[in-house]
């Protein structure tokens, strides 16, 4: 059974990459019908904090990225994690390695004056441990395999090969006594049964580093095979460097309260970010479980591109429940906004908005109060002669009995007729004098939508 876990070091919000990885883990496992399992890294005691933590689960549970296990807090397991450098000491496949900080710096000086690579050299470990002197403090390193070669079968990257001789023999438990992320990630996915390692593929080279303690306690104890693993490229801007800040790649809380993104958008999107399936743009959640496979992940990095996460967002939205958006407005908007009415302009509002933010400006309308604030270009068109059009119109409308688009609408398409004018040019001042811009929502909407009285009331104050 397939057991996947997605491995966030709390020590900044949840990024878009992070949001992605978490994403082909929960999508890998749900599509075989496996587990999902989360794990907070949280060994950096100093870096970690709580906000980091709460960001993470509320930016998951936000992309609907649910886990069938509670979480597993890294540092709680340092027991576990000392007991098994503990058992590889024991049975000789790491050792004690007494080499001072001064000492281990002297000898990558060297290495870096040699042009040599810079890594431990092994001194301690063939020697004697009682060569050190009494009391004298130690770190453990782990006995990697010196000759040979270590072979992966990548599910993303293919077959990958490294020599073992590059591979030093590292520290798993430090002199504190406290166990390295090498370590501490081994066992904890050993424990949490994880068959399939998914991760950025900046964690590829520790692949071969972490595989010798899967064997070294597989021979000592047993059933510790092989994990799956499947590194994932990295994301870059638009300019093809490396993700930051400067090319959008915020935490994901920023996507929902900054730039209005829904999560069904920002799902699809990360989706569509390194993985494909034909040229399809849109797809939905449950169709993204059946399809998912990571055969369909590109080796090459992907483009961040913010208007495709907004083109996709506006799909969203036009596609949303219209109570859900009118709430989403209305929190936006504050006490006065009137959700029932949000809701009755949803239908004409949704159609061309690309964010939340956009639904919010476009309601502005909805609550604006007489004497409306006038854009620029509205202003101008309230010209003498725009204004006695306001008044013509007025006065049909006030004879209309039925307030419906259709009604409204031939109204003041035949009042048009009769001044030998263009409909838009009787309907631009009313659009200002209705809403104080210049773009909304067909007119006959706005005006069933503002009701009889207070559309009257707001040409009325425009019209002489
Ligand atoms: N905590 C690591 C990170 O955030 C993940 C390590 C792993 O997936 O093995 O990069």
């Amino acid at each position: 059974k397939v057991v996947t876990r997605f491995a966030p070091s709390p020590t900044g919000f949840l990024h878009i990459g992070g949001a992605r990885t978490a994403l082909f883990n929960w999508l890998f496992s749900r599509h075989h019908g496996g587990k999902a399992l989360l794990r907070i890294e949280d060994t950096d005691r100093k870096r970690s904090t709580q906000e980091a933590i709460d960001a993470i689960l509320d930016g998951l549970d936000w992309l609907g990225l649910d886990y069938d296990e509670d979480p597993t807090f890294q540092s709680r397991q340092a027991n576990r994690h000392a007991e098994v450098a503990q058992i590889l000491l024991d049975n000789g496949h790491a050792y004690r390695c007494y080499a001072t900080p001064e000492e281990l710096e002297a000898m990558r000086a060297e290495q870096r004056a040699n042009k040599q690579p810079m890594r431990y050299d092994g001194r301690w470990r063939d020697r004697d441990p009682s060569e050190a002197s009494e009391g004298a403090s130690f770190a453990v390193r782990l006995k990697t395999p010196t000759d040979g070669e270590t072979a992966i079968e990548d599910l993303v990257q293919g077959p990958v090969t490294v020599r073992n001789e590059e591979i030093d023999d590292y520290i798993i438990l430090r002199a504190d006594g406290t166990p390295t992320y090498m370590l501490a990630a081994v066992v904890d996915d050993h424990d949490m049964g994880c068959t399939h390692i998914i991760r950025g593929d900046d964690h590829l080279n520790n692949a071969f580093r972490q595989l010798p303690i899967y064997r070294a306690m597989d021979a000592i104890e047993g059933g510790w095979s092989d994990p799956t693993y499947a590194h994932i490229p990295l994301i870059h801007g638009s300019d093809g460097t490396k993700l930051s800040k400067r090319h959008g790649a915020l935490g994901v809380e920023a996507y929902r309260d900054d730039m209005g993104i829904l999560p069904e958008a920002l799902f699809n999107y990360l989706l569509r970010l390194g993985w494909g399936h034909g040229d399809r743009e849109e797809i939905t959640r449950d169709e993204a479980i059946e399809l998912f496979s990571l055969d369909g992940v590109g080796k090459s990095p992907s483009r961040f591109d913010i208007k495709k996460l907004e083109n996709l967002n506006g799909h969203y939205i036009r596609e949303a429940d219209d109570a859900r958006l009118a709430k989403m407005v209305a929190g936006k908007l504050g006490d006065d906004a009137d959700i029932a009415l949000l809701e009755q302009a949803m239908p004409v509002m949704k159609t061309r908005a690309k964010n939340i933010d956009e639904l919010v400006d476009g309601a502005g309308f909805l609550f604006a109060k007489i004497p409306l604030t006038m854009t620029d270009k509205a202003a101008k068109l309230l010209t003498d002669d725009g204004k006695a059009l306001l008044s013509a119109i007025s006065n049909r409308l006030k004879a209309e009995n039925s307030w419906t688009i259709e009604a409204l609408e031939a109204t003041t398409k035949a009042l048009a007729e009769e001044l030998e004018l263009g409909f838009g040019k009787l309907a631009q001042p009313m659009r200002a004098a209705l809403t104080g811009t210049t773009t909304s929502p067909g007119i006959f909407d706005v005006l069933v939508l503002l009701g009889r009285d207070e559309a009257l009331a707001r040409i009325d104050a425009q019209a002489v």
